[in-house]
């Protein structure tokens, strides 16, 4: 097991389990466009397990012989309370912290699973396949249709996103998965990456920002 739990900004432990990652792909336009994927009329789902997740700041060690491992950098969305068929209005309130995570993909494998139609699990629920941030209070970060974040790789900005960008912003989003399936607490979304994703190579190394705040930072190994 990895030993990742979900902790606050301050490396305060949190009192919740570890649920499950559900991800969003093609949320933003021009990622969908950089991939000639279509942009989908609604939300694209998949789940990545609890056993995915590590922490941002350990080192990810990329899968051996299976082709490259592509970064996202995304958005994440920690749910505190049980949503089912939930309104916006309680998707919101329901929202106990923002953090980052990277949606590492083995894009090589991804390619082959979409051209026979299968499912995605084996390209991107590995283990180690979610690093994950701390978590800000909603409050401490303001609007989060209006959140800007990026990654910087080897000190050079290499993506940056927007949610105001988002093709379903945080709270449809959360709301429209909890008509599909309940949302428990300790469960994360992630929103889907803005465009500039690329391949993982060792020895980079990769911080994230999210607003003014340094989430954190890993190294490839
Ligand atoms: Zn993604």
């Amino acid at each position: 097991m990895s030993g990742y739990r979900h902790q606050w900004w301050d490396q305060t432990p949190m009192d919740l389990p570890v649920g499950k990652i559900v991800c969003v792909g093609r949320n933003y336009a021009a990622h969908a466009v950089e991939l000639n994927n279509p942009i989908p009329t609604e939300p694209l789902l998949f789940m990545k397990p609890a056993s995915a997740l590590t922490p941002l700041d350990a080192p990810i060690r990329l899968p051996q012989d299976r082709g490259a491992v592509h970064f996202e950098t995304e958005l994440a969305v920690l749910i505190g309370q049980r949503l089912t068929a939930a309104a916006e209005t309680d998707a919101r309130g329901a929202i106990i912290g923002y953090g980052l995570a990277l949606d590492l993909t083995l894009r090589d494998l991804q390619a082959r699973l979409k051209e026979n139609g299968h499912p995605w699990e084996r390209a991107k629920a590995f283990d180690g396949a979610c690093p994950l941030s701390p978590f800000i209070p909603p409050d401490q970060l303001g609007d989060p249709a209006a959140l800007r974040f990026t990654l910087e790789l080897d000190g050079k900005p290499r993506q940056t996103g927007n949610t105001d960008q988002m093709l379903t912003p945080v709270l449809p989003l959360i709301a429209h998965i909890s008509q599909t399936f309940t949302l428990e607490p300790g469960d994360v979304v992630l929103t889907g990456t803005p465009e500039g994703v690329g391949e993982l190579t060792s020895g980079q190394t990769l911080t994230l920002t999210l607003g003014e705040m340094r989430m954190g930072s890993t190294t490839v190994v």
